[in-house]
C-alpha cells in the first residue's frame, strides 16, 4: 500500500488526506503524482485592514489556496466564518480538486476564507471587506488561474462586489473570475438553488437502488443555510417525510412530517427556526420537539443530511447514528475514525465531493458562459446539471459494486485516475526511467 503518512500537515488536512490512503489501494498511480497530491501548490495568508463604520481601524486574516492546477484553473468558494484557519481553508481546497475531478470539470482545486463572523459586521463594513480580500490576493486569482465562488455565509451580493474589485484593479471586465455572482453581473440562472439540486438528483438516483420510495422514506437535515434550506424543499415537494431540521441555534423535530415550506418561508422573513404551518400570511406553531444539533444527528430516520460544517460525526458520537443512509451535503462532516464506525454500522455514506459538487458544477456552466457571452435558460442549466450528476454519481456506485468498497473511496478512486492522468501527462518521469535499450 502506498502511504500518504506526513506527520508535517495540519490535523484537518492530515485527515481529509486518510480518504486518499484508502483510495490508492484501488488505482495505479505514479509515485510523482502521489507525492504532488500530498501539499497545496499555494497558500496565501494576508491581512485585510478595514475601516469600520465606528472610525476604527480592524485587520482581519484571510487566506486563499490554491491545491493544484493541473487539470485547469483553481475552483472553489470563499468562506466567512469565526473558526476559518489555514488549516481549514488548505483542507477544503483539498476536497475541491477531487471534487472537480470527480465530476471531470476542466478546474483543479482551490479556497478561500476570511476570520470573521460576518453577523457581526454592518453592510457596509462587509462590503469593504470583501473588496479588502480582492485588493490583498490580487495576485494570486485570475479568469484562468483561480476563480472565487460563494461559501458558507458569502453570498450573491459578495460575489458580486468580488468582480467588481477585481475589474477594477485590472481596468477590464472580467466577469469570469467569480461565479455565483447576481445574475444582472453575469451569474447564471439555476446557481443559487445548484448544490441543493445536485444532492437532490444524487439522492434520486441512489435510493431507488435500495428499494425506497419517497413517500416511505423519513430524513433529517443538519443545517437550513442556502444548501439545507432548498434541498428540504426540494425532497418535499418530492414527497420524502421531512421530520428534523436545524440551525446553528438548534433544531425541531416533529415524527408526523414538517410542513418545510411553512417553516423555510418563516426562516425567511424572521430569521427563526420554528415548526409552523402557515396559511398566506398568518403561521401558526404545529406540535414539535425542540432537539439539538447533536439529538437531530442521532436520530432513527432514514436518511440523514449533515449540511452544515464540517467534523459533526467524529468517533465520540458515530456510534449513535440510527439513519441507513447519509448524505453529506457540507464538505467534511464526517471525521475518517467516524467513517470507519459508520461503516462497521454497515451504513451507507455518500460522500461531500459527489454530493455537494452541484454547486461548483453550476459554477463551471456560470463561467463557460461568462466566456462565450451565451447565456442559458434556468431548464438548460438544470438539463446539463442532471446529466452530470447522475452519470458521476452511477459511474462511482459501480467503482463501488466492482471493487467491493464504500461510495466514498469509489468517488475518491473515480477522481484520483483523472488526476493521477493529468499529473502524469505533465511530469518527466519517463526522461529517468531506465530502459534496456
Ligand atoms: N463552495 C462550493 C463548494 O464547496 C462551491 C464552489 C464553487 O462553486 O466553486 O463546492
Amino acid at each position: 500500500m502506498q502511504n500518504l503518512g506526513n506527520s508535517t500537515v495540519p490535523s484537518l488536512l492530515s485527515d481529509a488526506s486518510k480518504r486518499l490512503e484508502q483510495a490508492l489501494k484501488h488505482v495505479t498511480i505514479s509515485e510523482d503524482a502521489i507525492a504532488r497530491l500530498q501539499h497545496p501548490k499555494t497558500s496565501l495568508s494576508v491581512s485585510i485592514p478595514v475601516r469600520m463604520d465606528d472610525g476604527r481601524l480592524k485587520v482581519f486574516s484571510g487566506y486563499r489556496v490554491r491545491y493544484d492546477d493541473t487539470r485547469g484553473a483553481g475552483k472553489g468558494g470563499v468562506r466567512y466564518h469565526p473558526n476559518v484557519s489555514l488549516d481549514e481553508v488548505q483542507s477544503l481546497a483539498f476536497w475541491m480538486t477531487f471534487k472537480c475531478a470527480l465530476l471531470d470539470l476542466p478546474f483543479g482545486g482551490a479556497k478561500g476564507g476570511i476570520t470573521v463572523n460576518p453577523k457581526e459586521l454592518s453592510k457596509a463594513e462587509l462590503e469593504r471587506l470583501s473588496r479588502g480580500y480582492i485588493d490583498a490576493i490580487a495576485d494570486a486569482i485570475g479568469v484562468d488561474t483561480d476563480i472565487l465562488a460563494p461559501d458558507v455565509y458569502t453570498n450573491a451580493t459578495i460575489m458580486g462586489w468580488m468582480m467588481d474589485q477585481y475589474s477594477t484593479i485590472q481596468r477590464q471586465l472580467c466577469r469570469g473570475v467569480v461565479t455565483g455572482k447576481p445574475l444582472s453581473l453575469g451569474g447564471s440562472n439555476g446557481r443559487d438553488t445548484a448544490t441543493a439540486m445536485g444532492a437532490f438528483i444524487v439522492i434520486q438516483t441512489m435510493l431507488p437502488k435500495f428499494q425506497l420510495n419517497p413517500q416511505e422514506t423519513t430524513v433529517a437535515i443538519q443545517g437550513f443555510g442556502n444548501a439545507g434550506s432548498a434541498l428540504a424543499g426540494f425532497l418535499a415537494e418530492a414527497g420524502y417525510k421531512i421530520v428534523a431540521v436545524s440551525d446553528s441555534k438548534g433544531g425541531i423535530y416533529a415524527p408526523q412530517g414538517l410542513d418545510i415550506a411553512s417553516v423555510r418561508e418563516h426562516k425567511n422573513q424572521s430569521r427563526e427556526m420554528k415548526a409552523v404551518y402557515c396559511q398566506g400570511s398568518v403561521c401558526s406553531i404545529v406540535e414539535h420537539q425542540v432537539i439539538s444539533n447533536q439529538e437531530l444527528l442521532a436520530l432513527d430516520v432514514d436518511v440523514l443530511i449533515p449540511a452544515a460544517l464540517e467534523n459533526q460525526i467524529t468517533a465520540n458520537n458515530a456510534d449513535d447514528i440510527k439513519a441507513k443512509y447519509i448524505f453529506e451535503v457540507a464538505n467534511g462532516p464526517i471525521s475518517s475514525d467516524a467513517d470507519k464506525i459508520l461503516g462497521k454500522k454497515g451504513i451507507y455514506v455518500f460522500p461531500d465531493i459527489l454530493v455537494n459538487a452541484g454547486g461548483v458544477t453550476v459554477s463551471y456552466f456560470e463561467w463557460v458562459q461568462n466566456r462565450s457571452g451565451w447565456y442559458w435558460t434556468l431548464e438548460e442549466v438544470n438539463q446539463r446539471l442532471k446529466a452530470k450528476m447522475e452519470a458521476e454519481a452511477e459511474n462511482t456506485w459501480t467503482i463501488a459494486k466492482d471493487l467491493i468498497i464504500d461510495a466514498r473511496t469509489a468517488a475518491y478512486v473515480n477522481a484520483l485516475n483523472r488526476l493521477g492522468t493529468a499529473l502524469d501527462a505533465k511530469g518527466t518521469r519517463n526522461y529517468f526511467v531506465k530502459t534496456d535499450k
